[in-house]
């Protein structure tokens, strides 16, 4: 029986109560009043349930869908702005035992090179994301005791943080490996982790066992259980996904926004993000095997979370083209990769990329060109870390996110860094590009103080400081630190999302 309480699978993600909310979302979707009165709820941006969004996602009346897309970007804009976070990911490994069907490094694949990076690979991996200007990566690692045991992610973690180029050095690391036991998530807090990330793949339990049909990985109620042994192991900061191409969206759509409800009944804070990954060609993985979901529907889909649920951040790939990353960036998304490579040893060895690939990358162009084409686009790419450099993650981050403080000092932070790399990366087109950016948004900041705080440290970073961002404790009313907060947990400053 559906209990969002539990703390088990089957009834937090109650297969009976999903057909339910599909069948009452067919019924009434076309109920004009009713999805006016859910639109209005939505306005209040307190979200909405399970139920409410299936609805909106299945209305098709031409009038009432407009409405949703400019609610959500006008949700998007209250929450976050025009700013995009940009991060990296970092393939360790792609030795894995499990047997994922739509995965090219499934342990049945004999032809994908087998690579593991080595402590000093990765440290020439990070110099190289150092080097083009990134602060965030997302480490991913197939699951294999033997060859990826939690002790070499850790490891890894540790070195990760350790690099240091040019002064400047990975102020988050996020995760993604696989669901593992209390105790495991317990050390990767201590190592100092950003977010723990493990997608669902599919919510649809009978269409998950016959996708994975061997490895640790085949066990559904272990890998749906996972994200309350990370924070039961202290892991606050949890982002969730799915896999939207193997079973229905409209089943995944209900099935995410079940998990989220889950997250904060039992644990008082939702997802910090949700990525919406779409299935894609690899190695030996063809799409036509599976239920592609078509652009428009993926764009309404993204639409319809952002107004489900507000404070969540929302991540794309590089999995998608430019053209549909412009289009879901104006109606939900909050952070992307950008100059990602998908393979092991991608960023240093060019040949090796294609070779161990997890999956073919739409938008291959370098971070500078994704920098450009944002501010282009009008939105200032963020390298922000402050909220995790000042321990603000899981509820604290919540809270503060939800009484919409946070968005005093997420601007000038913002520009912070947007200057930081102008001065250390740019190249000459988009230094101009965003120097306009940064002026033009500094007249935007309502709160004089804060324009002030924000001018001064500018000038600082451009004296050759790094790292000035404003603190909460400084935004108007504040106290000078945030009562109750956990302050810096990290000396070295690894810096979390907060997106
Ligand atoms: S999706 Fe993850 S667990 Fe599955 S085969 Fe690929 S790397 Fe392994
Ligand atoms: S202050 Fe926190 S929420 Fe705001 S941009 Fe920085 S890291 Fe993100």
């Amino acid at each position: 029986m559906y209990n969002p309480k539990s703390a088990h699978a089957e009834e937090f993600i109650d297969h009976q109560e999903v057909l339910d909310s599909l069948e009452e979302a067919a019924r009434e979707s076309g109920n004009h009043q009713r999805v006016l009165e859910i639109l209005e709820k939505a306005a209040l941006c307190k979200g909405l349930t399970h139920r409410e969004a299936a609805i909106l996602m299945d209305c098709n009346e031409p009038g009432l869908e407009e409405k949703i897309y400019s609610l959500a970007a006008s949700i998007k804009h209250r929450f976050y702005g025009n700013r995009i976070v940009l991060f990296a990911p970092l393939y360790l490994s792609n030795y894995c035992i499990n047997g994922c069907t739509y995965c090219p490094y499934h342990a049945k694949n004999r032809t994908i090179p087998r690579r593991k990076l080595s402590q000093q690979e990765i440290e020439e991996e990070v110099r190289a994301l150092i080097r083009i200007g990134h602060k965030r990566l997302a480490v991913e690692a197939g699951e294999d005791p033997r060859h990826n045991p939690l002790e070499y992610i850790i490891d890894s973690i540790h070195t990760i943080y350790g690099v240091r180029e040019g002064g400047n050095s990975i102020r988050r690391v996020n995760v993604n490996i696989a669901a593992t036991d209390v105790d495991s998530y317990r050390k990767l807090h201590e190592a100092g982790i950003g977010t723990y990330i493990l997608f669902q793949e599919t919510y649809n339990k009978e269409n998950y066992q016959r996708l994975h049909p061997t490895g640790p990985k085949s066990n559904y109620e272990w890998h749906t259980e996972a994200m309350d042994r990370a924070q039961e192991g202290g892991c606050d900061d949890v982002g969730i996904g799915v896999l939207f191409g193997l079973s229905s969206y409209r089943y995944e759509l209900v099935g995410l926004l079940m998990h989220a409800e889950h997250l904060e009944a039992r644990w008082g804070v939702g997802p910090h993000t949700i990525s919406v990954p779409r299935i894609c060609p690899a190695d030996d993985i063809s799409v036509n095997d599976f239920d592609a979901l078509p652009d428009a529907i993926f764009h309404k889909l993204v639409a319809v979370l952002r107004i489900a649920v507000p404070y969540t951040g929302m991540i794309v790939s590089t999995r998608e083209s430019q053209r549909m990353r412009e289009q879901l960036l104006n109606c939900g998304i909050s952070q992307i990769s950008g100059g990602s490579r998908t393979s092991v040893g991608g960023y240093t060895t060019e040949e090796r990329h294609d070779e161990t690939a997890q999956f073919d990358v739409s938008d291959t162009r370098p971070l500078d060109e994704v920098v450009r084409w944002l501010l282009e686009q009008d939105h200032i790419p963020s390298f922000c870390t402050a909220c995790y450099r000042e321990g603000r993650t899981g509820d604290r981050f919540m809270s503060l996110c939800k009484s919409g403080k946070i968005t005093y000092c997420c601007t000038p932070n913002a520009l912070m860094t947007l200057k930081e790399y102008l001065m250390d990366y740019a190249s000459p087109a988009t230094r101009a590009e965003g120097e306009r950016m940064i002026a033009k948004s500094l007249t935007d900041i309502p709160e004089g103080r804060i324009r002030e705080i924000a001018i001064e440290r500018l000038k600082r970073i451009e004296n050759g400081e790094r790292q000035r961002q404003i603190h909460a404790g400084e935004r108007p009313g504040g106290t000078g630190s945030l009562a109750g907060e956990r302050i810096a947990r990290h000396d070295h400053g690894p810096g979390p999302e907060s997106h």
